[in-house]
């Protein structure tokens, strides 16, 4: 697809473990991008990789085998107004406790914008 990468990663944190892991997703459509699977990623790679290379912003669509979250298997997104980090979706009402910075407010659903990366 021009001008879009073929695949990026994203880090991300589960809201109730805290455990880091990475996403792949790809591109669908202008503004829209599938979250493939997710992976272990540690501390250290994640800091390494380039995570933050590409916006991604639009719409998430859910591959059938998509796995979900590493920490607690839920499949969705939040990504905190504060520190505009990635994290899984929250079931815990509406109520979102961000595991980077420790913001907490109301999810508000819509389009999302996060950082990723092209080099994994
Ligand atoms: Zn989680
Ligand atoms: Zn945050």
């Amino acid at each position: 697809m021009a001008g879009l990468p073929e695949a990026v990663a994203a880090v991300c944190r589960c809201t109730q473990s805290k455990k880091q892991y990475g996403i792949e997703f790809r591109p669908v459509e202008k503004g829209t991008w599938r979250a493939l699977w997710s992976f272990p990623l540690s501390e250290e790679d994640a800091q390494f990789e380039g995570f933050d290379e590409t916006v991604i912003e639009g719409k998430i669509v859910y591959e059938d085998h998509y796995n979900g979250c590493l920490g607690c298997g839920i499949r969705g997104f939040v990504v905190c107004r504060k520190c505009k980090k990635l994290c899984c979706g929250t079931l815990d009402g509406d109520i979102f406790h961000c595991p980077w910075c420790g913001n907490s407010g109301k999810v508000v659903y819509g389009k999302i914008a996060f950082r990723a990366g092209g080099n994994f």
